[in-house]
């Protein structure tokens, strides 16, 4: 007979002491996304010290995975990011990053934090893995520990299964029958969730150029002004939400950046605009990018531009979608496992992620779970003040970095859990 998930990890301790270390040796190194150079290297050289691990680089750009063979049973694939972000760390901590960076997309030189906690994923990632090889007699099956570049793009996911991840001429990582990944999010530490369905949106980015005449500002006449278009255009995005969107639907329309013109008297000839569109259901997603295009159209038509409008995409995340059997399962382990810290129907977020392009393309299912990482009594006492939104640094923001303990241990044992629970045990 199997013992329990609990019990199997309780039989084998696991020193995070070191991984302790190692995150702050990540926070304190972040790199941008599709640069995650010496992040993969540091990680690569960690996970050889498990021998069994075979280990391939170079996927889809800095991305790599190890693949432990274990006897017969499913193949489950864990996953963690490991990009940072152009963002200036503000958090005072003794290992808070320093770093800047040139980024090879934009040729601009910024300040680079791990904002979103991919730091987190990698450490987690890599203690997971050593524990789940000191067990490896208590299970048997395949499996794979994955390490993603560039998920701030959205385009790590597909770039490493475009680039042969799981072609047998190619890279020939064993097909996964189940995918799993983790997020550390602006959540009490201590606290785990997960929902069946979307748990984050998907998410279109766009850059939208439009073109007017330019000319001298004090002879409007003579021109057709893009300012003032790109300005009509957002206010009338507004009314996709507003006016055409059901309320009782979810969709967010967000223009990110506004660019024309350089100084007061000159009117430019063209204008840009940056916009970012949440949905979560895929009719939804369809009508609201048509009516984008619809919008930027009629505002060409309605100021009498004589050049078309451009519409790029420059960002695509699908739905992140929890597999209805494989939650029931998970809210099973994870309900015995965490007890009361363990939250079944945990809020979906409208951020977005591309974890699931590892498993959709292949036709699988893949689940997702949020973990918490703000220190708990400040997020109890802020929300004994009805100040969450205001005082609690999010994801992104130059103050987020979770409390190391306890929310290294949770991210451990959540993905040993849910790699148990999927795996074949003895
Ligand atoms: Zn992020
Ligand atoms: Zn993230």
């Amino acid at each position: 007979m199997s013992s329990s998930i609990s019990d199997l990890l309780a039989s084998k301790t696991l020193d995070l002491e070191p991984y302790e270390q190692l995150y702050k040796h990540y926070h304190s190194h972040p790199e941008l996304s599709n640069q995650e150079k010496e992040t993969a290297a540091t990680t690569a050289k960690h996970l050889s010290k498990l021998a069994d691990f075979k280990i391939t680089t170079g996927i889809g750009g800095h991305g790599f995975a190890g693949v432990l063979h274990n006897g017969s049973g499913p193949t489950v694939l864990l996953r963690a990011d490991m990009d940072a972000l152009p963002v200036k760390e503000l958090t005072n901590l003794p290992y808070a990053s320093t770093v800047t960076q040139v980024s090879e997309r934009t040729g601009e030189e910024s300040p680079v934090m791990h904002a979103c906690g991919h730091d987190m994923h990698i450490t987690c990632l890599l203690a997971a893995a050593e524990h789940l090889y000191a067990l490896r007699s208590s299970w048997s099956g395949t499996l794979v520990v994955l390490f993603q570049p560039a998920e701030e793009r959205g385009t790590g996911a597909q770039a490493m299964v475009d680039d042969g991840l799981y072609d047998k001429e190619k890279h020939n990582i064993p097909v996964p029958d189940y995918v799993l990944g983790q997020h550390v999010m602006a959540l009490p530490a201590g606290k785990i969730g997960s929902r069946v369905g979307t748990i984050m949106a998907a998410a279109d980015s766009f850059k939208v150029t439009v073109f007017g005449r330019g000319g001298h500002g004090s002879m409007p006449h003579r021109t057709i002004d893009p300012v003032m278009m790109a300005s009509n255009i957002v206010v009338r995005l507004q009314n996709i939400v507003s006016r055409e969107t059901d309320p009782s639907d979810m969709a967010v329309v967000t223009v990110g950046y506004l660019r024309g013109g350089h100084t007061e008297n000159i009117i430019v000839d063209h204008a840009e605009l940056g916009i970012d569109i949440r949905t979560i259901n895929t009719a939804t997603r369809e009508r609201v990018i048509a009516s984008l295009k619809r919008i930027v159209h009629a505002e060409y038509i309605a100021s009498g531009a004589e050049k078309e409008p451009t519409i790029e995409e420059t960002r695509f995340f699908p739905q992140t979608y929890n597999d209805e059997d494989m939650e029931g399962k998970l809210a099973g382990s994870f309900g015995e496992f965490f007890g009361e810290a363990f939250d079944p129907q945990i809020a979906r977020t409208n951020a977005s992620e591309d974890v699931s392009i590892l498993a959709s393309s292949q036709g699988k299912p893949s689940l997702f779970w949020f973990f918490g990482g703000t220190e708990p009594e400040f997020y109890a006492q802020k929300e004994r003040e009805g100040r969450l939104i205001e005082d609690i640094p999010q994801n992104h923001s130059s103050g987020f970095a979770p409390v190391i303990q306890p929310t290294l241990k949770i991210g451990v044992d959540a993905l040993c859990v849910a790699a148990l629970t999927f795996l074949t045990r003895k």
